[in-house]
């Protein structure tokens, strides 16, 4: 019984699953090994953010201190919640309901698994990412960067960009634009 309700958990949770991902193709540097939603999921999350409670795994080769690495989601999903809504940060501690009738949890329901660098993915089109949004699971992994001419954590903007509604093959992106983009780095540096 126990193990047929696992595998109907395990199945809904494949369905649910959708993944976004952000793709940097450029570098000489191998990517660290596959994340999937699942690989993500099993992460211990002990580390919590200051402001909106995000809970937070960080694999081991980040560069940044633990605390540095809270204060910079924290920091940056501020900015993008000011800029993209009318409502502003306050958002992040409340629910939220998209245009299009979708339910976001408060930002203390969101996990994120901090990698050092890209790592392969699975996902249609594109084989190796800096950034993932797992929208069944609401896991964002995101890569400390070590990208030239780029500040670190990048792609957090933009996966915060695709939990509030950015769809994942970019269409709505004009919409989210100038609120995840990040003026310190070429854009072409960042998405393919
Ligand atoms: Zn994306």
């Amino acid at each position: 019984m126990a193990m047929k309700y696992l595998s109907v958990l395990l199945v809904s949770i494949f369905i649910l699953v959708s993944i976004s991902c952000d793709t940097l193709d450029d570098s000489g540097i191998d990517p660290d090994p596959l994340i999937t939603a699942e690989i993500a999921d099993s992460q211990t999350y002990n580390l919590v953010t200051p402001v909106y409670g995000m809970q937070v795994s960080i694999k081991n080769g980040v560069d940044r201190s633990d605390q540095g690495v809270l204060d910079i989601l924290d920091r940056r999903a501020t900015q993008f919640l000011d800029c993209q809504f009318a409502e502003g940060s306050q958002l992040g501690f409340e629910q939220v309901m998209l245009d299009d009738g979708t339910i976001v949890p408060p930002l203390s329901d969101l996990r994120v698994f901090v990698v050092p660098i890209r790592y392969k993915c699975d996902v249609p089109g594109t084989s190796v990412c800096n950034g993932t949004y797992f929208s069944g699971v609401d896991i964002v992994t995101v890569a400390e960067g070590g990208f030239a001419g780029c500040d670190v954590f990048l792609p957090w903007k933009h996966e915060l960009g695709h939990r509030y509604g950015m769809e994942l093959d970019h269409s709505n992106q004009s919409d989210f634009q100038s609120c995840i983009g990040d003026s310190s780095c070429d854009i072409g540096d960042i998405f393919d």
